[in-house]
């Protein structure tokens, strides 16, 4: 679990944390959040993997090189880090929370599973970490076979993944059933809304940076 030691000299802001098996609608989810909930900024991951698509640097992922990654890595720039696929490292950077502090804005974090765990750890009440889960293992296994863009291989290691990381939901403050698509938005925004609405109503509306 490599994580920061300490959190101290960062500023108190609500973190929440979104996690979700693979194929869970996580993404979707988490940026209509961000659509409807101008408070919330999303904080921006390094990685070491190359982009995709129309990724940007810097909006989606801050890209570097391995040699980067564990230079920050020694300098104690991460909250934490995670190697979430063979050779291929992110991480939560402690400048992002400065950034969007500094903006009186509440940061968002898209993170795997163990991750999710692991910060919620680290921030305690300071932080909101949901789970996102497809109605049932079965659904997804439906969804990947309908799209039939997997091998039956692929299916059966995903569904089995899906299978071992559901005994994690319960690390979680709140589960998110992805049924219905706009109504795990609606579910997903009002949770966010209550847990932030003390820390809201003390402070004035967040800046634009
Ligand atoms: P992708 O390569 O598909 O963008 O992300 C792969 C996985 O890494 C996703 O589950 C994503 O949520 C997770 N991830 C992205 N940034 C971080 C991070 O900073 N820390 C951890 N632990 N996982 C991350």
């Amino acid at each position: 679990m490599p994580v920061a030691a300490s959190l101290s000299a960062l500023p108190r802001i609500p973190v929440i944390i979104f996690s979700a098996p693979s194929g869970a609608g996580k993404t979707t989810i988490l940026h209509a959040s961000l659509n409807r909930l101008p408070y919330l900024r999303f904080s921006v991951s390094a990685t070491t993997r190359p982009p995709r698509g129309r990724e940007q640097n810097a909006v989606d992922y801050y890209f570097i090189t391995e040699q980067q990654f564990l230079h920050d890595v020694a300098q104690d720039a991460f909250v934490e880090w995670e190697e979430v696929y063979p050779g291929r490292y992110y991480g939560t950077l402690k400048r992002e929370i400065e950034r969007i502090a500094a903006a009186g804005a509440c940061a968002v974090f898209e993170v795997d599973v163990k991750g999710g765990v692991h910060l919620k750890e680290l921030f305690g009440e300071q932080a909101l970490s949901i789970y996102i889960f497809p109605p049932s293992v079965a659904a997804l296994e439906e969804r990947l076979r309908a799209r039939q863009t997997e091998s039956e291989d692929e299916i059966a290691r995903r569904v089995a993944k899906a299978e071992s990381e559901l005994q994690y939901r319960d690390r979680f403050d709140h589960v998110i059933v992805n049924d219905t698509l706009a109504r795990a938005i609606d579910e997903a925004v009002a949770t966010i809304e209550a847990f932030t609405a003390p820390y809201r109503a003390s402070r004035p509306a967040p800046i634009e940076l």
